[in-house]
């Protein structure tokens, strides 16, 4: 694990390191195991920053689950100039099920709202939400956030599944920008 490191043109220095990022994981993967005990939900994963985020949590969780990798896309309507989002990779039915929506980081709140809308309208019976990062200073949505492995300032960040300009994703550790 390096310090300081750069991705493209930008500084970034070490935040978060990977022994704690894992006792935050084990931590979301006992409160899911211990709430969900006798139920059976879908996991969706959110593409493509959570991949490593949901690696690691979904082996140390332990109740019968589905898994469903999705992606929000946006796009302008044909009839309309309304930018309209679809939940795309979605392989179950999700209605009368318990849907746990697995994030990388949740900033504005934005990207989990649509896709709680789109679950709503088909009929999921419960969603909940778990995010390895959440930055409670940026958020501008309405609804509760069942999970939360840590919360941090309004920094732009790296590593363990999150990407600056599509680089840096594979890190085990988690880096900051320097302004
Ligand atoms: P929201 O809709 O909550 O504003 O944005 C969520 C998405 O923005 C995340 O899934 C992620 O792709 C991106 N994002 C937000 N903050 C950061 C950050 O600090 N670093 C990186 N790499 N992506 C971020």
């Amino acid at each position: 694990m390096k310090n300081k490191i750069k991705v493209r043109d930008k500084e970034f220095g070490i935040f978060i390191k990977a022994d704690a990022i894992d006792q935050s994981v084990s931590r979301i993967a006992d409160q899911i195991n211990s709430d969900m005990k006798g139920k059976v939900p879908i996991f969706l994963i959110v593409l493509n920053g959570a991949f490593m985020f949901a690696s690691d949590l979904l082996k140390k969780v332990d109740i019968e689950s589905n898994i469903s990798f999705v992606k929000l896309s946006s796009y302008t309507g044909t009839r309309s100039s309304q930018v309209v989002s679809e939940l795309i990779g979605l392989n179950e039915v999700v209605k009368g099920r318990s849907v746990i929506i697995i994030e990388d980081i949740i900033d504005t709140g934005l990207t989990i709202q649509r896709m709680l809308e789109i679950l709503h309208n088909q009929e999921a019976a419960d969603v909940k939400i778990a995010t390895l990062i959440f930055k409670p200073g940026a958020f501008r949505a309405d609804y509760k956030i069942d999970y939360i492995g840590m919360e941090i300032p309004n920094d732009f960040i790296v590593g363990y599944g999150l990407d600056y300009d599509g680089f840096a994703r594979n890190l085990p550790d988690i880096y900051k920008i320097v302004e």
